[in-house]
């Protein structure tokens, strides 16, 4: 009889791992961080309730780090069998790894002295601990079926959420019988520049396990362009710059892509933009080498970048501490795209405390923000952030522009899973805050009458 745990993302967007059990072989789909509320992140520091040394395999549906994150903390822990990520996820995620690591060690540096009362935790791992990770990655077929043993076989479907990301479809064979497991990964958006739509998944799935982000939720219309031409030329006009939180490769490309379409049209003006990330690289090479994944055109780029549709033509990447502190230097207008993407830690946490007192500047927040962070308290309008131990005077313009978001909205999570031409035996609903997912049931209910329930964190389900 096959088992699946949920280890994460269970009644809470982020700490994605679900383990599956079949025939004496544990696998583990994704390996994420939690973030946000203390309680979710204090999980960070516990040994999970199966050992890691028992596990025969790690899949990985996309790099995210609350799909990606805590894989240092697993190899730590003694876990040693290959980790399978298409190419693109390999890349992804090793730079996504190495960016949160050298962040970790930058914030031991600048301590927040504490979280609500209580002080802060050290670093979960440091640069040194993401080698012994990338050691174990094995790359698989980015679609199309692959076979990790007699018990295992899996098939990859573009979900259209970032470069790589997939949906999973495995296939479970026991005591000669087989069971199919589908588990969306993170679901993008239909109709959007730059990433292909997501496909079709498998008609046919005995169990689906599917995220409920924005499963209480439907993105706000309208041309996305349009608005950020509005908000750039009033910022520019008020002398104010403009933040956004967010790690350097993914959404980034989404306002590189649509800030570059407006100073081409001359519809705002050129001003730098900033992309604050010790890793920081041109994700343009990341593009290039992935067209599969995306529809955009690049054209003979050249030396200044021109014919690079993801770059604006004053872009700067800065990677040292000092090139960060040195923005505070800028008084003019520009953009600034700093991690993490909800203000839970890394460089944001200094340009925030430079700029929010400044009622000229805005932040703009395109990303999901989880209960319990900084990200959220922003989007709630909070009147001060508490930032290196000070309560910092919010007067800066907060923006939400969840149009940019790279998760799909409820109507687009229920047109993907109309793609099933069967109703699944079970569906539990994953990554998504409680009023979310529950929500994202009951539509469920309503529209397919499938046998649906939330997820519950650390429950296990037998088939
Ligand atoms: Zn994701």
């Amino acid at each position: 009889m096959a088992k699946l745990t949920f280890l994460g993302a269970a009644g809470s967007v982020t700490g994605s791992k679900y383990l599956v059990e079949a025939a004496g072989k544990r696998l583990l789909v994704d390996c994420g961080i939690f973030q946000g509320l203390r309680e979710l992140t204090e999980r960070n520091y516990q040994p999970l309730s199966i050992d890691p040394r028992t596990f025969d395999y790690v899949l990985l549906t996309h790099a995210h780090l609350d799909h990606t994150g805590w894989l240092p903390v697993l190899v730590k822990a003694g876990y040693g069998g290959p980790i399978f990520a298409n190419p693109a996820t390999m890349d992804l995620t090793a730079l996504l790894l190495k960016d949160s690591a050298h962040l970790q060690e930058e914030d031991a540096l600048h301590p927040q002295k504490e979280v609500r009362g209580r002080p802060e935790r050290a670093p979960m791992y440091t640069s040194e601990d993401v080698d012994p990770v990338l050691r174990l990655m094995k790359p698989m077929p980015r679609l199309g079926e692959f076979e990790i043993d007699l018990v295992y076989r899996v098939a990859s479907y573009d979900a259209g959420h970032i470069l790589g990301s997939s949906s999973v479809e495995l296939t479970i064979s026991e005591n000669a019988t087989k069971k199919v497991m589908v588990f969306s990964g993170d679901i993008g958006r239909y109709d959007q520049p730059i990433l292909n739509d997501p496909h079709t998944p498998p008609s046919v799935a005995d169990v689906l396990i599917c995220e409920s982000t924005y499963g209480d939720r439907e993105h706000p219309g309208g041309d996305p362009a349009a608005q950020l031409a509005d908000i750039v030329n009033r910022l520019v006009r008020r002398g104010g710059s403009i933040i956004i939180p967010a790690f350097a490769v993914g959404r980034t490309q989404t306002f590189m892509y649509y800030l570059r379409q407006l100073e081409v049209e001359n519809k705002i003006p050129r001003l730098p933009v900033y992309v604050d990330s010790p890793m920081a690289l041109s994700a343009t090479d990341l593009y290039l080498k992935y067209r599969d994944d995306h529809d955009v055109e690049f054209t003979n780029i050249d030396a200044n970048g021109q014919g690079d549709p993801l770059n604006v033509r004053e872009f700067h990447l800065t990677q040292t501490m000092e090139e960060s502190k040195a923005i505070n230097n800028v008084h003019t207008p520009c953009i600034i795209v700093s991690a993490s993407g909800m203000v839970a830690g890394g460089r944001v946490l200094h340009h925030l405390a430079h700029r929010l007192p400044d009622g000229r500047n805005a932040v703009i927040l395109a990303g999901f923000q989880a209960q319990g962070t900084r990200g959220r308290a922003l989007q709630e309008g909070a009147k001060t952030l508490r930032l290196f131990g000070q309560d910092v005077p919010v007067n800066a313009e907060i923006i939400q522009m969840s149009q940019l978001s790279a998760h799909a909205g409820r109507s687009e999570l229920l047109r993907w899973m109309g793609g099933l031409t069967a109703p699944p035996k079970q569906t539990y609903l994953t990554h998504g805050e409680p009023v979310a997912a529950q929500s994202l049931q009951e539509a469920i209910t309503a529209k397919f009458s499938w046998k649906v329930s939330v997820a519950r964190y650390l429950d296990t389900v037998e088939f």
